[in-house]
């Protein structure tokens, strides 16, 4: 199930992204986002800006790790490590965290190891 969709919240759907369900609401104007399950919520400037198609990549990265972990286990090892990290690191920090890098290593293979690949933002490596 997926928060928001049948409530009066300022979630809304966008679409569908290679399958995955692509929501926005407000909070995640500050470029943060969230996945879980079949469903990524991102800012309100995210679906049509392809200069923020990393954010979507990204998430589409801990889909895939959600596809293989199962709800719990992703929600133990990322879900909640990674919300965690988020309060408490800069970006910059946040982003090189085991999970994060595994997130962006499994997106980048899924797409075909893409040249315009924006490695500042979702780096392969520490
Ligand atoms: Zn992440």
């Amino acid at each position: 199930m997926c928060a928001g969709k049948a409530s009066k919240s300022k979630t809304k759907y966008l679409g569908e992204y290679y399958g995955v369900w692509v929501y926005s609401n407000p909070m995640f104007n500050d470029g943060s986002a969230l996945s879980y399950r079949k469903c990524i919520y991102v800012g309100e400037d995210v679906w049509d800006n392809p200069c923020k198609g990393f954010i979507l990549q990204h998430e589409f990265g801990h889909y895939l790790q959600y596809t293989e972990m199962g709800s719990l286990k992703y929600l133990l090892h990322v879900g909640i490590p990674s919300i965690w990290s988020s309060w408490h690191n800069k970006a910059q920090v946040h982003n090189r965290k085991h999970y994060e890098i595994d997130a962006n290593i499994r997106a980048y293979n899924y797409f075909n190891k893409p040249d315009d690949w924006n490695i500042r933002e979702n780096p392969l490596s520490n």
